[in-house]
């Protein structure tokens, strides 16, 4: 499996400079929390890894490739977005085999690849309902067979668990944590909660001001005078 490294990464949003040159080598397989206040440039840090927010300066590479300059689908990365995204007139399933059908893909193979997806996150019972018929912790299960049916190197979540109320929250932090070790890809997963840095990640970098203010193991980071 591949490492991901940023080298000098810049994103410029006209005069507003969102991320300032941030470099970071993450080894393959890490769950790392990216930890810092709202505006710091996390966002935009993991939407240049995806591909979706173009790179102002700098790279970033998947096992040693530079990928910067790839459309999304060709990174080998795959994106779970805040609030979801589910399109709403598609059944679970059919959200789930999206990316496929836009690759081309014949409906037998697609279904079944979405149902092996689906049945990952327990969701194969509610493969034929709407995404309005599901709770938000089904949403969030659905979404993330979304991302994982294209067998991405690296998912990437932008604030995965913010919409869920503070149980579910919890709940879904162990089944998130469970389902990277199953899979051994690495996760990046920004959060501007501390407490859920912690309880997830084995490594957190924390930004600050579109720099990288501290970052390593997840006790050494939060052990620090
Ligand atoms: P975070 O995810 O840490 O909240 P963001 O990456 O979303 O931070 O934003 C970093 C900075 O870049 C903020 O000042 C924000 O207002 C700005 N920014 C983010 N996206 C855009 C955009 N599309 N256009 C202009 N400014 C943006
Ligand atoms: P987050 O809470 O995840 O940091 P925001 O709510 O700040 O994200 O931003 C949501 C969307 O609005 C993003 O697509 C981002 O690019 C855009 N955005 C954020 N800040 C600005 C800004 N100052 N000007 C224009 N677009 C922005």
């Amino acid at each position: 499996k591949p490492d991901l490294e940023l080298v000098s990464l810049v994103k410029r949003y006209g005069e507003t400079v969102a991320v300032d040159g941030i470099s970071y080598h993450f080894d393959a397989g890490t769950y790392a929390c990216l930890l810092g206040p709202s505006g710091c440039g996390k966002s935009s840090t993991l939407r240049m890894i995806a591909g979706h927010e173009s790179v102002s300066d700098g790279a970033v590479l998947l096992g040693g490739r530079d990928v910067s300059h790839l459309p999304p689908a060709k990174r080998g990365t795959a994106m779970m977005f805040q609030n979801y995204a589910l399109f709403p007139h598609l059944s679970v399933r059919d959200n789930v085999a999206f990316s496929l059908k836009m690759q081309g893909t014949d409906a037998t193979t697609r279904k079944s690849r979405a149902n092996e997806m689906l049945e990952l996150v327990d969701m194969l019972p509610l493969a034929d309902r709407l995404p309005a018929q599901l709770s938000g912790g089904q949403q969030q299960r659905a979404a993330l067979a979304r991302a994982l049916i294209t067998k991405p190197e690296v998912l990437l979540l932008d604030e995965p668990l913010s919409a869920l109320d503070p149980f579910l929250r919890i709940k879904m932090r162990a089944e998130l944590r469970k389902l990277q070790r199953e899979l051994g890809i690495t996760f990046i997963h920004v959060t501007h909660g501390q407490d859920e840095a912690l309880a997830l990640a084995d490594e957190i970098v924390v930004m600050n001001n579109a720099r990288i203010e501290q970052a390593g193991a997840t006790r050494t980071v939060f052990e620090a005078p």
